[in-house]
């Protein structure tokens, strides 16, 4: 298996409600490693410009609006199969789906604010990880 790097960000529900160390918790017991983070209140532009991709979902101005609703932590995540990893750690999308013992299922408040975000592809993850750090912010 390979070592890989994954974006993840801790969204403003989970901010709110001062979840950031017992996330952070789930990804270091299951062997990734934080190795850059910065805790930051996204721009409107900014949000808009992470979630193009999903600009002509119908949910898109309400995600933007929510991800802008407080402080959210980004972080680069290192580990054995990180991409996967990361997205086995967090659960399914909607919190009524996602399995026992994940993120969503333990945090999430609804569908859309679901505590956490992950890279779903190693490309996205390249390309995620640049739009919030520069090299000189990652710390292995
Ligand atoms: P993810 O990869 O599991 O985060 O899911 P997606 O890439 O499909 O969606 C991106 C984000 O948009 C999710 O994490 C949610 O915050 C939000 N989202 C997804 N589906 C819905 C939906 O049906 N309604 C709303 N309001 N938000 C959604």
């Amino acid at each position: 298996m390979a070592i890989e790097r994954t974006l993840s960000i801790i969204k403003p529900d989970a901010t709110r409600r001062n979840l950031t160390g017992k996330i952070n918790a789930r990804f270091e017991d299951a062997g990734l490693r934080i190795i850059g983070q910065r805790r930051v209140r996204l721009s409107r532009e900014q949000a808009e410009a992470f979630y193009a991709v999903h600009r002509a979902r119908p949910f898109f101005n309400d995600l933007c609006s929510f991800m802008v609703s407080g402080p959210v932590v980004v972080q680069v995540l290192e580990g054995e199969n990180a991409v996967a990893k990361n997205r086995e750690i967090m659960g399914a999308t909607d919190p009524a789906k996602a399995a026992p013992g994940t993120i969503r299922k333990d945090f999430a408040e609804s569908i859309e604010a679901n505590s956490a975000h992950g890279s779903d592809s190693l490309d996205n993850a390249k390309q995620e990880i640049a739009f919030f750090f520069s090299g000189l912010d990652i710390v292995p």
